[in-house]
């Protein structure tokens, strides 16, 4: 299938061609076609499927429709070509020169997309402005936590296409009356259960309070059960709903390995080994908390690694120099928490190393995602003492693939791998530890955190 195939304005097509595309991945195949028809969507699909385009796409669709209309309407009027209004500063501009002709915009955002962290945001401005390169004087504004409020509010002033923002600070603007929304006629709410996870219920209700009922809401997110599935209930109006890849299939041009480390001792040396290894082209370490990060990176720098860490406890300005480092290829080692690490997109990280496990398996899934990106095959290296081998479990059981175990000449554990759960004895009554019976639903077993309240910083 091509794009033309799906109906794209050519100055889409021509974009993506520019950006080297040359047929639509299996999400995009899926979701755009509904999404133009002004459907509500349900979307399960991984990162680094190209899910930002499946619904960018459309958005920039709905803003050259709106262009043609404006032009469409001034050309019956007979008035003459107005010049095109002046970005606001914060604004950004993409795309050829407005011609003089360029129609006047209505204020406030057409699309509005929610995303739960500030890096993920980014990289969704970055996905409009590249597929939204040709499309004349196309004005994208996003608005997160961590950087100074002067910019967001003038580009909230002037005429704005796309609005990307994460809740919580798009709600300071709501509520000091600097943001509408009333002219909102899609609403992306990406990775929904991440920000739900975050804590973000009530303010994404507000937010959508803010737009107008009759606008198209497509909602993407690893799973739809509990408080996701409720909300999507209460948002969405008759959603189709779209799975492209299920958790199994996925990730199939990850390698992922699993070592056993005795103790701390064994598991750095373990890790010191592997950043040496030649195919590493650059990798993102992963600590389970922000001090582990920091003490990490400080150690590797002075083992002479080009090496920085990355989390939520540091200023915005500073990790998207990191993140830049990390593009630019600076960086070869990158070392982060789970919500720091979100949105990550840099197609040449070859090795994504768990070092501190995530705290949920759906992390583990969206950790491994930073690699094998665009394509290129990766390979995700996690090294798990005794005491994490119910984590390890439960992620196993969650992707339903195992990991398999590795071993390092010269750095093979001392110690007897832990017992797999099914090779665990049956309990005294009868309840045995073994695999869960066909047909039922998988409950993980120990430290779960509560969906209500917001997580632990990381
Ligand atoms: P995403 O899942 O949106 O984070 O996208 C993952 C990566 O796939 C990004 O680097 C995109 O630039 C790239 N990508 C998106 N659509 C396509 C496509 N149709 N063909 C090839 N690469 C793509």
């Amino acid at each position: 299938m091509s794009f033309e195939a799906l109906n794209l304005n050519e100055l889409l097509v021509r974009a993506l061609s520019a950006a080297g595309y040359t047929e639509p991945t299996s999400v995009q195949a899926e979701a755009i076609p509904p999404a133009l028809a002004g459907r509500d969507l349900m979307v399960s699909s991984r990162t680094g499927s190209g899910k930002t385009a499946s619904f960018m796409l459309p958005a920039l669709m709905r803003v050259l429709a709106a262009r043609e209309q404006a032009a469409a309407e001034r050309k019956a009027a007979g008035v003459e070509a107005a010049p095109a209004p002046r970005p606001e500063r914060g604004t950004e501009r993409f795309g050829d020169r407005p011609s003089r002709g360029a129609p006047q915009q209505a204020k406030g955002p057409r699309v509005l997309v929610l995303a739960p962290t500030r890096e993920l945001a980014l990289q969704v401005a970055k996905a409009a402005s590249d597929y939204g390169r040709f499309v004349p004087g196309l004005r994208v504004a996003t608005v997160v936590g961590g950087v100074p409020y002067g910019a967001q509010l003038a580009a909230l002033r002037g005429p704005l296409d796309i609005l990307i923002a994460t809740p919580g600070r798009l709600i300071d603007h709501l509520g000091s009356g600097k943001c509408r929304l009333d002219q909102i006629e899609m609403l992306v709410l990406d990775e929904a259960d991440r920000m739900l996870d975050m804590g973000f219920i009530d303010d994404i209700r507000l937010i959508v309070d803010a737009t107008p009922a009759k606008r198209q809401t497509v909602m993407y997110s690893a799973t739809f059960s509990g408080n996701v599935g409720r909300l999507a209930t209460d948002l969405l109006r008759e959603p189709q709903r779209i799975e492209a890849t299920s958790q199994t299939e996925s990730h199939s041009d990850i390698e992922q390995r699993l070592h056993w480390a005795d103790d701390f001792e064994h598991k750095n040396a373990l890790l010191d080994h592997i950043l040496t290894e030649r195919d590493l082209d650059q990798a993102v370490v992963f600590t389970s908390t922000q001090r582990d990060a920091d003490w990490l990176a400080d150690r590797l720098h002075e083992m002479g690694h080009s090496v920085a860490s990355l989390h939520g406890g540091m200023p915005q300005g500073r990790r998207n120099r990191v993140l830049q480092g990390l593009r630019s290829k600076h960086l070869r080692v990158l070392v982060a928490t789970d919500v720091a690490a979100r949105g990550i997109d840099v197609p040449t990280i070859s090795h994504v190393i768990n070092y501190g496990l995530p705290m949920k398996e759906e992390d583990y899934v969206h950790r491994i995602g930073r690699t094998g990106r665009a394509g290129r095959s990766g390979l995700a290296v996690t090294l798990a003492e005794r005491r994490d081998s119910g984590m390890i479990h439960r992620i196993q059981r969650y992707t339903t693939q195992r990991m398999p175990v590795a071993t390092i000449a010269g750095l093979e554990p001392k110690r007897a791998e832990p017992p797999k759960p099914f090779d665990r004895p049956v309990r005294p009554g009868g309840k045995s530890f073994g695999p869960r019976p066909a047909g039922k639903p998988f409950k993980p077993a120990g430290k779960t955190f509560s969906k209500a309240g917001p997580r632990p910083a990381r």
